[in-house]
């Protein structure tokens, strides 16, 4: 309790982000940012916005970056939203869409920021329990509620459904909205924007964080039926009216743009994916299979939390979540190959010396 903080604010949990040491010295394997630069063509334009761009305004509509992200997706320019990562997305979505009389329903396991915000708006809501395979059954979703939101491929499992799947969820659930998060749909999954042109309920948020390297510039959209994006338009006109800036617009663009760096990076990603994979399951590891940037992953004679903080003493980040039913699992972030080779390596030692 503070007593200068309001009641309100005396009541929040806040979401916890995962470590960004000032050492640089780490192995960082542990916030699922992209372990390549981002496209050299990025770098060049940031450099070209000049003291007199920096003197104005941004466009409050960001309107470049929305035009080449809808004929990126070939969608209408109406049906994109912008924000300043896709965690403004989402708060603004919670805000613009579940604030109702009705519960939502999420996973138990998710990306966590999203009871956060239930927390913060009043949200009620209710944790589906994922599978003993931690896995989405989508027909527990098949209830009354006011609105779905999941991550697609989860967090942090990286488990993906098919866009044929989740349909059959759009056409269970016509009243209220439903939020796919594709943070990470990029590695391996199949979007599900082409539904919304069919579901005028379904809204799709991506971001520039993780496959387009920009985790830095804080980026993210989202795609829906123009209504939905009008309902988010007026949140973030009641809130901020510039959250992109210069910089962020200029960057996003040629991000986009340049679809040949996107392309060799997302593949080289999956394919150590692939690799990390075979290495620890020839370790004995049982890994989830992920369409993500990430492995989640658990030994059988040591504890996560263990592997964790030795591998961190050896100079490699991993995420461990202090969560019941995964409590002995880590989240490995798909690095480089050099990077997941020293992993390997710093592994096979623990193994061998009994986890210290
Ligand atoms: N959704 C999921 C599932 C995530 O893991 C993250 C990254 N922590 C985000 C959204 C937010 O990404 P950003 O705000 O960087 O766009």
């Amino acid at each position: 309790m503070n007593k200068y903080w309001s009641n309100f604010v005396n009541t929040l949990s806040p979401y916890t982000p995962g470590e960004q040491p000032e050492d640089k010295g780490f192995i960082k394997l542990n916030t699922n940012e992209n372990p390549y630069p981002p496209s050299p063509s990025v770098i060049e334009a940031l450099n070209t916005v000049s003291k007199e761009n920096l003197k104005l305004y941004p466009d409050p509509d960001a309107r470049l970056l929305k035009e080449e992200i809808a004929n990126y997706y070939d969608v209408e320019q109406s049906g994109v939203f912008v924000g300043n990562g896709s965690d403004e997305i989402l708060a603004f979505s919670f805000l613009a869409f579940f604030k109702k009389s009705k519960p939502i329903l999420f996973p138990d396991l998710t990306y966590s920021f999203y009871p956060v915000y239930c927390n913060l708006f009043g949200i009620d809501s209710i944790l589906v329990p994922l599978t003993d395979d931690l896995s989405i059954e989508l027909s527990d979703y098949y209830q009354e509620n006011g609105g779905i939101i999941f991550a697609n491929p989860n967090a942090p499992t990286g488990r993906c459904l098919s866009a044929d799947v989740l349909e059959e969820l759009m056409k269970e659930n016509p009243e209220t909205v439903v939020i796919i998060d594709e943070a990470y749909i990029d590695f391996g999954g199949e979007s599900a924007i082409p539904l919304t042109r069919n579901y005028p309920n379904l809204l799709i948020i991506q971001t520039l964080s993780k496959s387009r390297s920009l985790a830095g510039l804080r980026v993210g959209f989202a795609i829906g039926n123009t209504e939905l994006v009008g309902g988010l338009e007026k949140v973030k006109n009641s809130f901020n009216s510039y959250p992109l800036d210069s910089l962020a617009i200029v960057g996003a663009v040629e991000a986009i743009k340049d679809k040949d760096y996107f392309e060799k990076t997302r593949k080289d990603i999956i394919e150590t994916r692939k690799w990390l994979c075979g290495s620890l399951e020839n370790m004995s590891f049982k890994v989830i299979p992920s369409q993500a940037n990430f492995l989640f992953t658990s030994h059988p004679s040591i504890p996560a939390i263990e592997l964790y903080g030795s591998l961190k003493k050896m100079g490699i980040l991993v995420r461990h979540f202090n969560t019941a039913r995964i409590e002995n699992y880590l989240r490995i972030s798909v690095g480089t190959r050099q990077e997941v080779e020293a992993l390997e390596k710093a592994l096979k030692f623990l193994l061998a010396h009994g986890g210290v």
